[in-house]
């Protein structure tokens, strides 16, 4: 008998009329086989238990926010457990802790290190559905704690992983992972398989499909992992871990980033140490340094760029200023106002051509490239934002991904 471990996210259980359409839809699944569902809190419910705390406290201890975090999936699993079993169909419900899902300690995004399944087979063996809180588990000391935003995703696959499941199911409000966001380019269209490597830069690009642990934690059990849509039937799209054939499109898909902004220290020594002094002095305010450039040298100074996130840019200008007073640069210069693109395909390992193609396109739309990045599957460049919907498009449509475009790519 086939085992399949499904998720449903927050819009998917977001009132009573959904999680019965859940039910449904599980209690039809399990007449095929085992199922095991993982569940996310009702919609909005997150958000509304952080909100409590923060009026409570301020700055609220990560150990109590989790105990109380964990009680929106409490609330999912019960509920559903009772569709089920209103339908006739045996269930039971589980927290994170029962079903030993063993986490460190690290409060508020803490990461699974163990999970003892043998009470779920026990459960599954016997022909019950087993419901799971997504989102949370148990420290060796017995604490509740939550595994970060969208972690219902990565309890579902180490659950998958453990189970050795046949295939995890993400059902989402979307229907599958897309060439871009549909919002923005209307030519998007859904991918039918896309490779882990891709959906790790995706994830980590901004695309908010699937929480990036959960992808990571996939590639290394190889876990069957599909996303797919809880309001309408269809395939949606597929992970694998194959190499994509020769014919594949180069490009799978590109994602992008408003969420960026640039800082410029300007005629800083051209000398060892400095990169590590500017870097490092933003780096230890916990602030996340992207792309860099360093300028040539010339007359023993140099200029030196990189982009932080928008929410940091205050904090990393001030740091900055200092960094520039105690070296003695020219200024520091900032800009809010910009944008990241990034193309990504495993194509690019065998294809050259995919940067120039990218830069003739933006050139000829004028738009002005700022930084460039560059890893063996992605290309990133930075644009002023004002042209990122342009750039998205003509970017699209030239790497051949619009939906009634063939895949035919022109390479530069
Ligand atoms: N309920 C949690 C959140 O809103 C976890 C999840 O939905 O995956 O982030
Ligand atoms: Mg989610």
């Amino acid at each position: 008998m086939s085992l399949l471990v499904q998720k449903y996210g927050g819009t998917s259980v977001g009132t009573v009329e959904r999680i019965q359409a859940v039910a449904k839809r599980v209690a039809a699944e399990r007449a095929r086989g085992h199922d095991m569902v993982v569940v996310s809190a009702m919609s909005g419910e997150t958000n509304r238990l952080l909100a409590l705390a923060r009026a409570v406290h301020p700055n609220a201890p990560p150990r109590e926010v989790d105990v109380l975090l964990a009680t929106g999936e409490q609330v999912t699993i019960a509920l559903l457990s009772m569709a089920l079993e209103e339908l006739g169909c045996p269930a039971r419900s589980y927290t994170g802790a029962q079903v030993h899902i063993r986490t460190d300690s690290v409060h508020g995004r803490a990461r699974i290190t163990a999970i003892d399944d043998g009470r779920v087979r026990q459960d599954l063996s016997s022909g019950r559905v087993v419901v799971i809180a997504g989102f949370q588990g148990v420290d060796e000391g017995g604490n509740i704690t939550t595994l970060g935003r969208g972690g219902s995703d990565t309890t579902a696959v180490a659950m998958a992983a453990a189970l050795r499941a046949d295939e995890c199911q993400i059902y989402t409000d979307v229907d599958g992972v897309y060439t871009t966001d549909p919002r923005v380019c209307p030519q998007a269209r859904r991918l039918e398989r896309i490779t882990v490597e891709e959906m790790l830069e995706l994830a980590s690009l901004g695309a908010k499909v699937l929480q990036i642990r959960s992808v990571e934690f996939a590639g290394k059990y190889r876990v069957p992992l599909r996303v797919l849509s809880s309001f309408d039937d269809g395939p949606g799209t597929l992970i694998t871990y194959e190499e994509p054939k020769m014919e594949q499109a180069l490009i799978s898909g590109i994602a992008f980033s408003r969420d960026e902004a640039k800082l410029t220290i300007k005629g800083v020594p051209d000398e060892p140490g400095v990169a590590y002094r500017i870097v490092g002095d933003v780096a230890s305010a916990n602030i996340n340094v992207d792309m860099i450039i360093q300028n040539v040298g010339a007359d023993k100074t140099t200029d030196f760029t990189f982009t932080v996130p928008r929410a940091d840019y205050r904090q990393a200008r001030e740091i900055l200023e200092k960094t520039a007073d105690a070296l003695k640069a020219r200024e520091v210069q900032g800009d809010e106002r910009i944008a990241k693109i990034s193309v990504v395909g495993v194509g690019m390992r065998s294809h050259a051509g995919i940067a120039s193609t990218m830069f003739r396109v933006l050139g000829e739309e004028g738009i002005n490239i700022q930084m460039i990045s560059t890893s063996e599957i992605k290309i990133s460049v930075i644009i002023e934002e004002k042209y990122l919907e342009l750039a998205v498009r003509a970017l699209h449509s030239a790497f051949g991904l619009d939906a009634e475009a063939a895949a035919a790519v022109p390479l530069a």
